[in-house]
């Protein structure tokens, strides 16, 4: 964080202030972990401070310290609203755009005017933060909450519960360390996590070794889709609303599904459609490996974004024709899509 906005925050919250933290639409490991973590930070600084999430969170985060004291918009609308309204300052962790709060919060949070401040890892971010901490290099907004902890000098109030739930970020969002925004400072915090009671192996079991069997034989179906584009170093897997209704669907069910299809070798970019025919929208995830910005490709093409190698979008055409409007995409990407092998 630019020492200006630091000092200026210092100022604003040198009384106890109402703050609201807030988080983007379908939470993940980071969106929690970011926003637990200056949950309990802020409250150690002696401030009300209440997290407000647009729904609700997959089973594999259930068990994160404070999961329980977060308030659903989407169920609890009367005391979310309350909360939102009451807030002096609003924190928007782990998103850029308030429309990524969810058509019923975002609208909601368009009629308030509180003094924002932004911490994200995403490109572009919009206009509407009094206190942009935005850097898209960080693997995450974990350790951005933890730099500003660090820049406000208040790295001595890190705990178990702090660190538990940035270490849980951190893991999440590097896809376990390994993908390539996860650097030297990344594990000098990570260290740091661990010295202050963050239990590694744990957390990775609790987010990872928590199969169903649904969630399985949904892969298998999954991986059964695959489909891989040899001629553009691409791979797709769809899966349909009458598939994720035969194994028991539930949220967070599909995630990491797509990492399948860029394991595959010489595949440089993957995607994965998914049929959700309550929202009436097909939800995408892109990825790639190396220069291909499927941030770009997300904006451009499927009114999305996110970061380089990892970004997510939407369609409100059907299955189908969502697949055949990316497959017809990909030859204006031929040359960007070339390997070296
Ligand atoms: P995922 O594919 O795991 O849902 O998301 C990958 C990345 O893209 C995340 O960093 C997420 O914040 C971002 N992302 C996912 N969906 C959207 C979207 O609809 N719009 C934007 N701007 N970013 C998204
Ligand atoms: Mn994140």
């Amino acid at each position: 964080m630019k020492s200006d906005d630091c000092q200026r925050l210092k100022e604003v919250l040198k009384t106890p202030k109402s703050i609201g933290i807030v988080t983007h639409r379908n939470p993940d490991g980071d969106a929690y972990g970011s926003s637990l973590a200056l949950y309990f930070y802020l409250s150690k600084l002696g401030h009300k401070v209440h997290v407000v999430s647009p729904n609700d969170c997959p089973g594999f985060l259930k068990w994160m310290p404070g999961q329980g004291d977060i308030t659903i918009f989407e169920h609890d609308l009367k005391s979310a609203s309350r909360i939102l309204k009451n807030s002096e300052v609003v924190f928007a962790l782990d998103f850029n755009a308030l429309h990524r709060l969810g058509d019923m919060m975002g609208d909601f949070m368009e009629t308030l005017n509180p003094f924002y401040v932004m911490i994200d890892h995403h490109q572009e971010p919009d206009d509407f933060a009094n206190i942009t901490y935005v850097d898209p290099t960080i693997c995450s907004t974990s350790q951005m909450v933890y730099q500003f902890m660090d820049s406000m000098g208040d790295l001595g109030l890190m705990d178990e519960k702090i660190a538990t739930c940035l270490y849980t970020g951190i893991l999440t969002d590097t896809g376990s360390f390994r993908f390539p925004a996860t650097d030297s400072t990344t594990h000098r915090i990570v260290a740091n996590l661990l010295d202050h009671g963050a239990n590694n192996a744990e957390i990775y079991r609790k987010i990872h070794d928590v199969n169903t069997y649904d969630r399985l034989q949904l892969l298998s179906r999954a991986l059964h889709n695959l489909v891989v584009l040899k001629k553009y170093h691409t791979a797709y897997i769809s899966l349909s609303q009458n598939e994720l209704n035969r194994h028991n669907f539930q949220r967070g069910d599909t995630e990491g599904f797509v990492n399948y299809a860029l394991s595959l070798k010489n595949v440089i970019f993957a995607a994965i459609f998914i049929e959700d025919r309550k929202q009436k929208i097909i939800k995408i995830s892109f990825r790639s490996s190396g220069n291909f910005s499927v941030n770009e490709f997300a904006r451009n093409h499927f009114s999305g974004g996110g970061h380089i190698n990892a970004a997510g979008g939407r369609s409100e055409t059907s299955l189908q024709e969502t697949v055949e409007k990316f497959k017809n995409l990909l030859p204006d990407y031929i040359e960007e899509l070339k390997t070296s092998e």
